[in-house]
């Protein structure tokens, strides 16, 4: 069922409460914190206009990393409202506090088409409790309320949830905004009746993770690409040698129900033929979180088994060619996990040229899907970010909506 969007709301003159998702990273420069990124701000432009125009008084939460419940300075979101102004190019007034008297009457003095950024909602740990009366607290400020932080929709806090449920018993609607309504078109609605081909490639480094997003997608896809450490798994429950390479030898079973299922359904499952391995040889230096460094030494292609000394970390080019080929064919495409450690360029050829078959199919018609997380900054990286029809901006709450778990953040919104 469709969710009641912000484009259908009469707004004039009420106080619309928005959840967005300003959690950027930030920086200390010259004793003062700054933002290094503004994507997620920026991101939030279209529902904010939206809403200002159509005369509402806005008033925006969000959280903004891990202050456990505490007031942290540096975790202060007044940057975030300055640089809100700034791209908005109008005044956005800050408020210090959450909930309460400063925050009602700061709200009280907004006009129609003014916004206002609430201080950081996990400054108080009643926010991640979900907690009721913490939830009455920011409906007091609310005559509406929208969300539009995807990548929050996963977790039952109390501005993603417990203030909806409080603004509809007060009588009040509860919408998503637009970035919350292409997610539920193209992680949701586009993937249920998908145009066919469906190809779905998965990759990242474990099939755990990703076991449920696979069986629930068997039930829809035509082909499944599996790329990423979570190949080797596969590899070990066929009996095949996998060498020092990343492995779940507890999901061995997990990965040939899978398979087992893509056969029982006709749906293709490609495995990788060919594998960059490396040489991991220690260097007696250890890492920030105390782990042994390893160079990676003598990088190389290896087709079938990985010998014993080597370590996988990409696929190999002919599993490239033929991934790339049955990407082409296809008219939806949903991509989750890269294809190997592509934050190494040694390793990255394999997740670059899947990101480039992505956008040759997107040219000749196809629907592509990024389905969040690291598949996103890898589309970055090879700089195609602009050229594929929908990149998720949910991490964990894509993962969660993909495997077709309900998430709070959107069941709390009016059904239509
Ligand atoms: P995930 O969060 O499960 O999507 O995994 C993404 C991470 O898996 C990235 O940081 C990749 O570097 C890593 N990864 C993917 N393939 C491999 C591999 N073959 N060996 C080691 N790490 C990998």
């Amino acid at each position: 069922m469709a969710k009641l969007s912000v484009r259908d709301l009469d707004v004039n003159g009420k106080r619309v409460f928005m959840r967005v998702d300003y959690n950027v990273p930030m920086e200390e420069k010259d004793g003062a914190m700054a933002i290094n990124d503004a994507t997620r701000i920026r991101e939030t432009l279209p529902t904010v206009r939206l809403l200002l125009g159509k005369g509402a008084r806005l008033v925006l939460a969000a959280h903004l990393g891990r202050p456990d419940g505490k007031r942290e300075p540096t975790m202060s979101l007044k940057p975030v409202a300055e640089k809100l102004g700034e791209l908005l190019g109008q005044p956005v007034a800050f408020c210090d506090e959450t909930v309460g008297e400063k925050a009602e009457a700061a709200v009280a003095a907004l006009q129609n088409g003014q916004a206002l950024v609430l201080e950081n909602v996990r400054f108080h740990a009643e926010e991640e409790a979900n907690d009721p009366v913490f939830s009455a607290r920011l409906a007091r400020l609310a005559d509406v309320y929208v969300n539009d932080a995807f990548g929050a929709a996963h977790r039952a806090h109390a501005s993603t949830s417990g203030v909806a449920r409080i603004v509809r018993a007060w009588g009040g609607k509860c919408a998503a905004g637009l970035l919350m309504e292409r997610e539920l078109k193209f992680l949701g609605d586009e993937l249920e009746k998908p145009a066919r081909p469906f190809v779905v490639i998965l990759g990242g480094a474990k099939v755990s993770d990703k076991i449920k997003v696979i069986d629930r997608l068997l039930d829809k896809a035509d082909t499944v690409l599996v790329g990423g450490a979570m190949a080797y798994t596969f590899r070990l429950a066929h009996g095949g040698k996998t060498g020092k390479s990343l492995v779940e030898k507890d999901h061995t079973g997990t990965a040939l129900s899978a398979e087992s299922k893509a056969k029982a359904k006709g749906v293709g499952f490609h495995l990788p033929v060919d594998t960059v391995v490396a040489t991991p040889v220690a260097t007696g230096k250890l890492n920030k979180k105390g782990r042994m460094i390893f160079d990676l030494q003598n990088p190389r292609v290896v087709e079938g088994d990985i010998p014993d000394d080597a370590e996988g970390f990409d696929i190999g080019p002919k599993t490239a060619a033929a991934y790339e080929a049955v990407i082409a064919g296809a008219k939806t495409v949903l991509w989750n996990g890269p294809m190997g450690m592509f934050e190494d360029e040694r390793f990255a050829a394999g997740t670059i040229g899947v990101a480039k078959a992505l956008v040759a199919a997107t040219k000749l018609g196809a629907k592509s899907i990024i389905g969040g997380g690291d598949s996103v900054k890898a589309i970055h990286k090879a700089g195609l970010g602009d050229q594929v029809t929908f990149m998720s901006t949910g991490g964990g709450a894509s993962l969660e909506f993909l495997e077709g778990v309900a998430l709070p953040g959107v069941t709390a919104l009016d059904e239509v």
